[in-house]
């Protein structure tokens, strides 16, 4: 097998199993073949950790993702009209033997403007700080005295102009340090690292995570006892009936075990305040439907209450629940629960790690009704839940 698919698969399979780093399905990856020509990716819907010299991957032409980046008139067009469009050219930029309705990553003309490795991650503690109000000024001193000062990327709604964006800053970075940023952090969002070899690649993630790790310490509690089976079985029918009288459908309640960060958030008297903030980042917003709900007493009226008056707000309704002392309740199909449970349990630590750094600094209206129209996201929403693509 060629080396560019063996890095590939091993730089996504060593960060993609480790839920500090990436939570279900998101993050990508991609490596440069080394005569240039080619770019190996992340298929969109696939999970780094699942990835193999099989499947989950792409095989795109650099010179066809490149062009997508140069064409002005792609930056014309309306967001709706665009993100499709931008997609399809992805897509015929594909040049390898792989069948199915895989596309690349959605961001893959980013990783084409970048070296020859790349990883893209959502690392937790990278997040306490892209999430935070004076996140950009504590990382700026953070990493002061490293050789590869980071590139900071001011929020921008996913896609082409993300993609434009980032190139247009890199090209300044390199004109101002003589080489392309080695790591880039994006506001709201997460970690791109790049470099040379896939080694150097993972170095440099374990660098980075042990900087942002060095300013945070994990909340600490007194371990209690596992919630009573009776109180979950009340809460979970509770949400469950909530949720059918709101949205008029059904959805299977699933309960998380409670890890020992979410029994510190649920311990917290500001915990409904932390939860009020809307989503943080893309994800949570495209998984979970926003932020999850804080529930003290599982009173089914009072819940519906809630649920209706965000459908009626034109949100969509929280697919998570932190019900006080038992932990996370997700309601969604078993495939997606545990996603949104990874997301929710994370999105909990970065909402306390970010009071430390100015207070949250959260997705604002506009961002999120930019996400929920975004097809790109909608053709991701489809495949973790086992619809297949039409296009
Ligand atoms: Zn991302």
């Amino acid at each position: 097998m060629n080396k560019a698919l063996a890095d590939l698969v091993k730089i996504s399979n060593v960060t993609g199993k480790d839920t500090t780093l990436v939570q279900g399905g998101g993050g990508n990856t991609s490596v440069k073949t080394a005569d240039g020509k080619y770019m190996y990716i992340k298929a969109s819907g696939t999970a780094l950790k699942d990835m193999t010299k099989q499947k989950g991957w792409r095989r795109v032409r650099l010179d066809l993702v490149l062009s997508v980046i140069e064409d002005k008139s792609l930056a014309k067009l309306e967001p709706g009209k665009r993100e499709p469009e931008v997609v399809d050219r992805l897509l015929l930029a594909c040049d390898d033997n792989v069948s199915g309705s895989a596309r690349p990553s959605v961001e893959a003309h980013l990783h084409a403007i970048l070296d020859k490795c790349v990883i893209h991650l959502h690392p937790l503690v990278v997040a306490a700080y892209v999430n935070a109000k004076n996140g950009r000024a504590v990382i700026e001193k953070l990493f002061k005295k490293e050789n590869f000062p980071p590139l900071w990327v001011p929020y921008t709604d996913p896609g082409f102009m993300l993609a434009k964006k980032i190139a247009r800053l890199v090209g300044n970075y390199q004109k101002q340090f003589g080489k392309k940023p080695a790591v880039m952090i994006l506001e709201k969002h997460g970690l791109f690292v790049t470099a040379e070899t896939a080694e150097a690649a993972l170095r440099l993630v374990r660098k980075v995570i042990k900087l942002c790790s060095s300013k945070l310490r994990k909340p600490k509690l007194r371990k209690t006892g596992p919630p009573a089976e009776k109180d979950i079985t009340a809460a979970k029918s509770a949400i469950r009936k909530a949720v059918f009288d709101a949205t008029g459908k059904y959805f299977p309640v699933s309960y998380f075990a409670t890890t020992e960060p979410v029994a510190a958030f649920m311990a917290r008297k500001d915990a409904d305040k932390l939860l009020a903030t809307p989503a943080l980042n893309p994800d949570e917003l495209v998984y979970a439907n926003g932020s999850a709900m804080w529930i003290e007493n599982c009173d089914v009226k009072k819940i519906t209450r809630r649920l209706t008056s965000l459908l009626k707000k034109g949100q969509k309704p929280a697919a998570a629940f932190i019900v006080k002392g038992l932990g996370i309740f997700v309601a969604a199909d078993k495939k997606t629960a545990p996603v949104i449970a990874e997301i929710t349990a994370c999105s909990v630590l970065i909402r306390i790690y970010a009071q430390k750094f100015g207070g949250i600094l959260a997705l604002t209206k506009r961002q999120q009704d930019f996400i929920n129209n975004w097809e790109a996201e909608a053709f991701r929403r489809k495949l973790t839940s086992g619809e297949t693509a039409k296009r």
